[in-house]
């Protein structure tokens, strides 16, 4: 709890507003709800203001989304956001139920009624704004404030929106920016953000702090821990994210802007910044090489252009020297797995316009990416990456780097194990192997 004096109204004491977020795997059930619930009503005891996003118990929107593939192929995106948001609206009521049993006041509200307003696209919309009087007048009144994940409302259509799945994150990010809170607490089961993956590296520390930037570029390669849109949103609106777990009552991992973390360093313990902040993998992307594409301009807008409108996201683009006889070169690009088979298709239907000579699918491939805000001032660090790759008898395959990244394909059965050596070769492990609860980070 914060406590001070408004300057406006000194009369006035200041409690801090907490967001929290509990994911599906935190209230799975009737017990985890209890739990959670108790949680709830432990912050509000503090003297804080609360309000909470849930998500929906455990797997239900699996569940939904199952169901409604039984009854329609392609399901009406319209229908599926309306099946699919009444998982969060079960959610948020049984858990303002249970704080009512704890002798509580607590109040929930559905995406549209808390004001979670998107753009029309159904199962993936965008808050375009958040106007939450309702949650608003309801603190005021003193009652904690529940909220359905993953929804919005469009003004146009009138409609339920879904934000796409893990949406809820973006929900808590979004109504602490609405409502000025002082954290967003996003609970899970898992301790906070590691290093790498405790699954695949044993010694993965989990961070205190790690930038937001850090944060976008590890999720973006294969971290599940936070849902990228809702650590853009955050960084968008400078929403403080506290990652911890709903099992625990130790500090997670907070995600923080650059200013805030600078701060916290020069007030820190002098302790010189690590390089890395972490490893991140990814298993779920795919290769495709063009082979003999005919080495004149406009060959590569050509390609690309049918791969956007196969509908597939590229990711790392490499294509080699043409060969001086044959004045042909080949391109590889990698794409999500689930994209590969229509980019295939799209570019096979053009193999006559364009001149390639062939196409190889590759989906045996793995991602590592190391990420950290230190490689814009340290030199050698990519050159710690191929070393440890080297000693390990690991052959890359593709190249890429952001200013603060630096990824590399390898063969998916060598992942984890590069994942373990370079982990070590930045001096990231930990003294002891993590605990591992089977978290999903959900
Ligand atoms: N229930 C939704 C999902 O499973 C939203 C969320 O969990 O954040 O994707
Ligand atoms: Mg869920």
């Amino acid at each position: 709890m914060v406590l001070g004096v408004s300057a406006a109204h000194p009369w006035r004491i200041i409690v801090a507003l907490i967001v929290q977020k509990y994911g599906g795997s935190s209230v799975a059930d009737a017990e985890s709800i209890k739990r959670v619930a108790k949680r709830i009503v432990d912050a509000r005891r503090a003297g804080d203001d609360v309000v909470v996003a849930v998500s929906a118990m455990g797997d239900t929107t699996d569940e939904l989304l199952d169901l409604a593939s039984q009854v329609a192929p392609i399901p009406a995106p319209r229908e599926l956001d309306m099946l699919l948001s009444s998982g969060e609206r079960i959610s948020m009521a049984l858990l303002a139920m249970a704080i009512h049993s704890m002798g509580f006041e607590a109040r929930s509200f559905t995406g549209s009624q808390a004001g979670m307003i998107t753009d029309a696209t159904h199962g993936a919309a965008r808050i375009v704004d958040v106007t939450p009087v309702r949650l608003r007048e309801a603190l005021d009144e003193g009652a904690i404030v529940i909220v359905a994940g993953f929804q919005g409302f469009n003004r146009d259509t009138r409609d339920i929106t879904t934000l796409g799945r893990g949406g809820s994150d973006t929900t808590a990010v979004a109504l602490a920016a609405a409502l000025k809170a002082d954290v967003c607490e996003i609970y899970s089961d898992v301790d906070g953000i590691f290093t790498a993956d405790p699954r695949i590296v044993p010694r993965a520390r989990k961070l205190n702090t790690v930038t937001t930037e850090e944060m976008l570029e590890l999720a973006a390669n294969g971290a599940k821990v936070l849902y990228i849109r809702a650590v853009e949103y955050a960084r968008r609106h400078g929403v403080l994210i506290h990652a911890r777990s709903t099992f625990s009552s130790s500090e997670g991992t907070y995600v923080l802007d650059e200013t805030r973390h600078a701060a916290l360093q020069q007030q820190g313990d002098g302790m010189e910044e690590p390089i890395v902040a972490g490893v991140a993998t990814d298993l779920g992307q795919a290769k495709i090489t063009v082979i003999g594409v005919p080495d004149v301009p406009g060959k590569a807008a050509e390609i690309f252009k049918i791969v956007a409108k196969s509908g597939a996201n590229v990711d790392m683009i490499v294509q080699n020297v043409s060969a001086a006889a044959t004045g042909r070169a080949d391109i590889s690009f990698t794409l999500p797995k689930a994209d590969a088979p229509l980019a295939l298709k799209a570019l096979s239907g053009e193999q006559g316009s364009v001149g390639f000579e062939s196409l190889v699918h590759d989906d045996q491939i793995g991602k590592l990416s190391v990420v950290g805000a230190g490689m814009r001032t340290h030199s050698g660090v990519s050159a710690t990456l191929f070393e440890a790759l080297s000693v390990l008898g690991v052959n890359i395959e593709m190249i890429s780097t952001s200013e603060i990244r630096i990824s590399v394909v390898v063969r998916a059965d060598d992942l984890a194990e590069a994942a373990r050596v370079v982990h070590s070769a930045y001096g990231l492990d930990g003294e002891t192997e993590a605990t591992v609860h089977a978290g999903t980070g959900r």
